[in-house]
């Protein structure tokens, strides 16, 4: 991307914001941005909902990535059936599903991230994870794959707020744990409701297509931005953060 079109994109969110962008924090979605792991999220989800007859097509888990679990079996639910989800499925079905993501997920890093990780760092801009996971090991794992980037205290999970993606709070509460305004900060999102989330809580918001959906639904949803790929976000680092 050229970088007229870049910096046409930030003053496009200034106006919008009413004030400059001044980057001192990038908060970063999990999966499908530093693990390419969606596609066995979405093979999960395939299998649990073809057991149970719940009509799900595997576009739905791209559309619907970013909600928690139980936001997406009530969504599924409610489609095939025409009633809420009770407790114990969102429970049981999650479980089954988590299962089987466990033994699919093989922990292969997203390409380019290792890049974009390096080159915020070298910027001097803090980095987060701002995620709807709920693994226990996550920290470990990412400390695994990306050594001393993030820290366990700047890490918003599933454990951490009551809404999650597309509501505003779970990135609302990674401009907290950063202490930036929203202002100071960017999102890289690679889903749609993930995208939502980081425009809602009014953070200029990267969008990175990983994954079998059309760009016009990211840039829908209001990416200020959109790369093909981490490795393409990494390339043009420097245009973006550049004053
Ligand atoms: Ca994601």
């Amino acid at each position: 991307m050229n970088k007229e079109l870049i910096q046409k994109a930030i003053r496009k969110y200034e106006e919008k914001a009413g004030k400059r962008l001044n980057p001192k924090a990038v908060l970063f979605d999990m999966d499908g941005v530093l693990y390419d792991s969606m596609r066995f999220h979405a093979r999960a989800w395939g299998e649990v909902t073809k057991r149970h007859h719940i009509i799900a097509s595997d576009e739905d888990f791209y559309l619907h990535e970013g909600r928690t679990g139980a936001s997406i079996i009530n969504v599924l639910i409610q489609r095939t059936f025409g009633r809420e989800a009770t407790d114990e499925e969102k429970v049981h079905l999650y479980e089954e599903k988590a299962a089987l993501f466990n033994r699919y997920n093989d922990g292969e890093p997203m390409a380019g991230a290792a890049d974009v990780l390096r080159k915020v760092g070298e910027s001097g801009l803090q980095r987060l994870v701002v995620t709807g996971s709920g693994q226990k090991s996550l920290i470990n794992k990412l400390n695994h794959t990306y050594p001393n980037c993030f820290s366990p205290e700047k890490m918003v999970t599933a454990f951490d707020v009551k809404q999650g993606k597309p509501h505003p709070e779970p990135y609302l509460m990674g401009l907290a744990k950063a202490g930036v305004q929203a202002n100071e900060a960017i999102v890289v999102e690679n889903a749609p409701l993930g995208v939502k989330a980081g425009v809602a809580a009014g953070i200029f918001t990267i969008a990175v297509n990983t994954g079998p959906l059309s760009d016009a639904i990211l840039l829908q949803e209001g990416a200020n931005l959109l790369f093909p790929s981490m490795t393409a976000l990494a390339e043009n680092w420097h245009s973006i953060i550049q004053k």
